[in-house]
């Protein structure tokens, strides 16, 4: 298969003018530029540059909505309710954030449920953004008008991909654990039907109960260049873990659709747009009064379970984050890799904008 090898800089500056040219404001296509390269970064490709030509139709269609700012429509204090207005994620998530992490540096504690957000991408950078803040936060995350996946014991879609993540701002070691409730993300369905990795084996289910790795399954008939519609196959994707991913999914529609009231991934939403809900808890250790054993304690536990003897000598035991970091040095060295149909997807956009490739 064909991958061409882009420096992480050059793609950010690409997907910026996409994104200007788009008519987006020169913060704005930086942020989705950052947050977007940032994801292929971390080696989570389903999140990145992929979504370039999505994330500019859904603008030029009017889903998404560019220049927004959230409001905030409850405010307890330590807790706040936001309505993102269908503005981008990559704008309105960190709004949001920004507001939990100052609240919890003033009362120690809080929570911000977002709704109405546009997609926000990869979830672990919302924690990260607090761990630059010396805050633990955790978020749940669902995709109100998303339906692609099954419950644990049914065939039927009846989830969105739920992500749930979790960051921990020990010294020197942050830790950011972040995945989605699928047992993959949509976004992985879209990177094997574009040439790029493979599904792993049981990932969708057919309507007959059949499993698959095919992505047909999620999106019926494709052309191999162009777009991919998640509601155009008769499948569904698997809830992780069995029934207890499958629980975990459905108490994050439970969180961040229903109490943020963004609406969950069904049964009816009549938008024709799918927005993310986002329940987060930002905890201030220094507020907690445990600062200092939190660190010593956390550190001396992670050095521990990252000392586990491995089952495979040549892959050592590793937390949450660390195969982000690793990547993350690794592409920032080598260049960011994208399949030949990803990378002829986004230039097309790009052309049909006007920008040229610096690459
Ligand atoms: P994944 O299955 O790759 O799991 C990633 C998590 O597992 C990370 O915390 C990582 O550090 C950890 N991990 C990976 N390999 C490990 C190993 N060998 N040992 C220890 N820990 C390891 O992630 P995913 O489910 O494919 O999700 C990909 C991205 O998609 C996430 O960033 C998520 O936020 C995003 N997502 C977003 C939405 C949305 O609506 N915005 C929806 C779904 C998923």
């Amino acid at each position: 298969m064909d991958t061409q090898h882009i420096p992480a800089e050059a793609l950010t500056a690409l997907v910026r003018d996409v994104f200007l040219a788009a008519g987006c404001d020169a913060a704005e296509s930086g942020r989705i530029a950052t947050h977007l390269v940032g994801a292929n970064l971390a080696g989570h490709d389903s999140h990145g540059v992929v979504r370039v030509p999505r994330y500019v139709e859904w603008l030029e269609a009017g889903f998404v909505v560019k220049g927004q700012t959230a409001d905030v429509v409850t405010d307890g204090g330590s807790f706040a309710v936001l309505d993102g207005k269908w503005g981008f994620g990559q704008t309105v998530a960190p709004q949001a954030v920004a507001l939990g992490i100052a609240r919890a540096q003033e009362h120690g504690a809080c929570i911000t449920a977002l709704r109405n957000a546009g997609h926000i991408g990869r979830a672990g950078d919302y924690a990260e953004q607090a761990i630059a803040a010396g805050l633990i936060s955790i978020h749940f995350v669902n995709v109100a008008g998303s339906v692609l996946v099954a419950p644990f014991g049914g065939t039927e879609r009846r989830f969105s991909t739920a992500p749930v993540s979790i960051g921990v701002p020990l010294p020197g070691r942050p830790l950011v654990l972040d995945f989605a409730t699928s047992l993959v993300a949509e976004g992985k369905v879209l990177v094997a039907s574009s040439g790029g990795k493979k599904l792993p084996e049981g990932a969708l289910i057919e309507p007959d109960g059949r499993l698959s790795t095919d992505p047909h399954t999620l999106y019926g008939a494709y052309d191999a260049v162009g777009p991919r519609n998640p509601s155009g196959g008769a499948g569904a994707i698997r809830a992780f873990g069995e029934h207890k991913g499958s629980g975990l999914a459905f108490m994050c529609e439970m969180l961040a659709g229903c109490l943020t009231a963004g609406g969950t991934s069904g049964p009816v939403t009549g938008r024709g747009r799918i927005a993310n809900g986002m329940l987060s808890i930002f905890l201030s250790p220094r507020h907690f009064g445990t600062q200092a054993e939190f660190e010593r304690m956390g550190l001396a536990y992670a050095e521990w379970v990252a000392a586990c003897r491995p089952a495979d000598p040549s892959a050592p035991v590793r937390l949450p984050g660390e195969p982000e970091a690793e990547r993350r040095a690794e592409r920032l060295a080598q260049g960011v890799p994208l399949p030949a149909e990803t990378w002829s997807n986004i230039l097309a956009t790009a052309t049909r904008l006007g920008v040229k490739s610096p690459v």
